[in-house]
């Protein structure tokens, strides 16, 4: 099974296996996953002199000190149990501070919207993700996870969770 010497094909093959399992890794506390939340920075592959391939991934918190780190970290880092040709990952994180709301995806945005999440723009708006309206208000600094703030919309009544617009509390 181990050959001298990895190709170039096994490399590109690994990396993209990797980043299909990385896609389906998702945050704890939210149904979406990483790759979808903007958590995700970079995957480099390289080829191990004792056969096989080392991985090297690195990621951006949600939100500083978030305790789904532990969690997000255990579950990327069993890609190597999951992927044939992986042998080796290293998990990187990136400073909490370079992750912001506008790193979340389009999809990732929809999903959170389904789950009663509204996502804030980084200038601060955000809207109802049950009627659509820009009358939220924050109730609460204290939400279901530390990245979420509770509050309620104006319009429709319902309850929203809002997420922090950056890592590093959103206070604006
Ligand atoms: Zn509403």
């Amino acid at each position: 099974m181990v050959t001298v010497g990895v190709s170039q094909d096994l490399l590109a093959s690994t990396e993209a296996e990797l980043r299909e399992y990385l896609a389906r890794v998702e945050d704890p506390e939210l149904p979406v996953s990483i790759t979808e939340l903007g958590m995700l920075r970079g995957v480099t592959v390289t080829e191990r002199e004792s056969g096989g391939v080392a991985a090297g991934v690195s990621l951006v918190p949600t939100f500083l000190g978030c305790s789904a780190q532990l969690f997000i970290e255990r579950d990327v880092r069993a890609a190597v149990d999951a992927l044939e040709d992986l042998t080796e990952l290293h998990v990187e994180w990136c400073p909490a501070t370079e992750w912001s709301t506008s790193d979340i995806t389009s999809v990732g945005r929809e999903q959170l919207r389904h789950v009663g999440v509204a996502v804030p723009d980084p200038d601060g708006g955000a809207r109802c993700p049950h009627c659509g309206s820009e009358r939220v208000v924050v109730d609460s600094e204290f939400g279901a996870a530390l990245c979420r703030r509770l509050g309620h919309c104006e319009a429709c009544g319902d309850p929203v969770e809002i997420m922090r617009s950056t890592s590093s509390g959103g206070r604006r």
